[in-house]
């Protein structure tokens, strides 16, 4: 029997890139997932995907930010698959742009999509786990939460906003069998990341990773299955980075990629 055998997952922003492969990997893992994401069409895909491994699936089109999209999301997650057991916070935007140059627009967006919509969705789900007692909530942060980012002030911000909701949740939803946690991704080879910067900037960001490479988009998915299975029960409010060692490494990396480059390649 496969681990989430029974559960309802909702995952957000599941149209492509690291959503899609969770919700793909809760699937295969057992769920039966609701899938959202604010392109109609991507969701739909996904959910055609999961119906294809033998899951059932809806696809919804759904902004995060808007909190009256959100209460009619998991209504109807819940009148069709039954229940929430399992929360995936994913939907996500990114733009590089210069602390001294951010707009007002900009600097909302980023705490619209990411603090707000993850607080409309977990509460929602949140009312509907506690109904059972049990529920798993899985926030994607950022490393960016963790260390100073470079021209992303306002994602960093609101990732590291996203990182105080969860600790908050932990604690308070601890006495409906609900944990919160969180996983903070290093650089990760999508879209997002292809759309945010030029692609030598990025290139050049894997030198200052011991892991030496960008994460991909299954690295992810699996640290979000095993936050959302029956057997992480014991573990809340933690935020795991993902991310090949960066957060570990500090700016000790930058150093190491010095003497690197002043040693020709050699460490
Ligand atoms: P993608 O852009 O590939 O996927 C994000 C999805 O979320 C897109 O389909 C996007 O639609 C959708 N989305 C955006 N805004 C909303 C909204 N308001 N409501 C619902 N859906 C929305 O990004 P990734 O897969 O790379 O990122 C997924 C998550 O991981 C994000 O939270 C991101 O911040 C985080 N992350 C990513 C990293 C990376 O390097 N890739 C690193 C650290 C964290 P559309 O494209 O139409 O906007």
């Amino acid at each position: 029997m496969a681990q989430l055998d029974g559960q309802v997952a909702l995952v957000t922003g599941a149209g492509r890139g690291i959503g899609r492969t969770i919700a793909l990997q809760l699937a295969r893992e057992g769920a039966d997932i609701a899938v959202t994401d604010i392109n109609e069409d991507w969701a739909q895909e996904t959910a055609r995907d999961i119906t294809d491994i033998g899951r059932k699936s809806i696809a919804n089109c759904t902004d995060v930010g808007d909190y009256d999209q959100v209460q009619a999301l998991t209504a109807q997650s819940v009148a069709t698959l039954g229940k929430i057991d399992i929360l995936v916070n994913n939907a996500g935007i990114s733009k590089a742009r210069p602390f001294l140059e951010l707009t007002k627009e900009e600097w909302e967006a980023q705490l619209r999509v990411h603090m707000s919509g993850t607080f409309y969705c977990s509460q929602a789900a949140a009312r509907d786990m506690s109904r059972r007692g049990y529920g798993r909530i899985i926030c994607i942060s950022s490393v960016a939460a963790l260390m100073g980012p470079i021209d992303l002030a306002a994602y960093g911000a609101a990732k590291a906003g996203v990182a105080g909701l969860v600790r908050a949740m932990a604690l308070e939803l601890a006495d409906h069998g609900i944990t919160a946690n969180a996983v903070a991704p290093g650089p990760i080879d999508t879209e997002l990341l292809r759309s945010a910067w030029p692609k030598e900037v990025y290139e050049e960001r894997a030198n200052h990773i011991p892991a030496q490479r960008l994460g991909i988009v299954d690295e992810i998915a699996h640290a979000v299955a095993f936050f959302a299975s029956p057997e992480s029960g014991y573990i809340s409010g933690t935020i795991l980075p993902v991310d090949g060692g960066s957060v570990a490494a500090g700016a000790y990396m930058v150093e190491k990629y010095r003497r690197r480059k002043a040693n020709g390649g050699a460490s």
